[in-house]
């Protein structure tokens, strides 16, 4: 594994971010994370389209042009040695005495780690995880991927307790995402999920998953959808870059069918791409 900061590789477990380093004391700055398939990054150039919208929703100018941050990328791999990887990236605005309004002029400054990635049993993928619902607490900007994650991760934490995989958020009873995955349902063969709003991260894998439904002539629906309607799912799923498609087997009392075609075919579809 290999990192870098600012301007250098170094090692992972190198001292170098200041004290003074916004992404530190604000949590002002944004993120990405990009599956490597042997020594492939999966679906790259969505994934820096979404780093720029963010970049661009938090008046925050990257350090580096795209094709510099490509080259970072294929220069950590390489330095890595690592074939599956996990290359997470964020850029904040910088270093600077603490002050609320932004340093002027912008001093942006990108991180990046590769390591290992956690690759999912298949066997687990095969029984589907147990996943709860809780309260969304967070601000209205969820398509922005900021750094401030203190409600996801409380809520994965809340997860963790009740031996969940994961916490899905509902607001006002209306299924939203998980603490780091997006939600389907399948119900009368259509696939369900919440429409990329502001409200949510508008996952790659999501938008990957719809592509595929439409190649399978799989209905899509982008809309809301309440707490009851997954509990009654005939097959739901969560998505991520890391967990790919993850069935779910039970939510909260809820135990879904363990027959699940038309999520098994999304994920012979998906591992096809890679
Ligand atoms: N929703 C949230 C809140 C996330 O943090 C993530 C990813 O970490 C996702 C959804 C899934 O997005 P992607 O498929 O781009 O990894």
């Amino acid at each position: 594994e290999i990192a870098y900061y600012k301007d250098a590789f170094v090692d992972m477990d190198e001292k170098v971010v200041p004290i003074q380093e916004r992404a530190h004391q604000f949590g002002d700055g944004i993120y990405e994370v990009i599956r490597v398939y042997n020594g492939k990054p999966f679906f790259m150039k969505e994934h820096l389209t979404r780093l720029q919208k963010s970049a661009d929703a938090i008046e925050l100018q990257l350090p580096y042009s795209m094709k510099e941050i490509e080259s970072l990328c294929d220069e950590g791999l390489k330095r890595s040695g690592l074939a599956d990887a996990e290359i997470y990236m964020q850029i904040s605005r910088g270093i600077h005495p603490r002050q609320h309004f932004y340093p002027d002029p912008a001093c942006s400054v990108f991180t990046m780690t590769v390591k290992q990635a956690k690759v999912i049993p298949e066997d687990l993928r095969k029984q589907g995880v147990k996943v709860m619902t809780t309260e969304d607490v967070r601000w209205k900007n969820c398509y922005i991927k900021s750094l401030n994650l203190l409600p996801n991760v409380m809520a994965k934490q809340k997860a963790k307790v009740n031996d969940c995989e994961e916490a899905i958020f509902h607001e006002d009873g209306i299924v939203k995402e998980g603490c780091s995955t997006n939600v389907f349902v399948i119900k009368d063969e259509k696939l369900y999920t919440y429409p990329a709003l502001k409200g949510i991260l508008h996952g790659i894998t999501r938008q990957i998953i719809l592509d595929l439904a439409a190649d399978l002539e799989i209905e899509a629906v982008e809309e809301p959808f309440d707490v009851n309607f997954l509990y009654d799912a005939d097959e739901a799923f969560i998505s991520s870059t890391n967990m790919e498609i993850m069935p779910i087997r039970q939510v909260d009392d809820a135990k879904l069918p363990s027959n699940r075609p038309l999520t098994v075919k999304l994920i012979e579809q998906f591992q096809k791409l890679y």
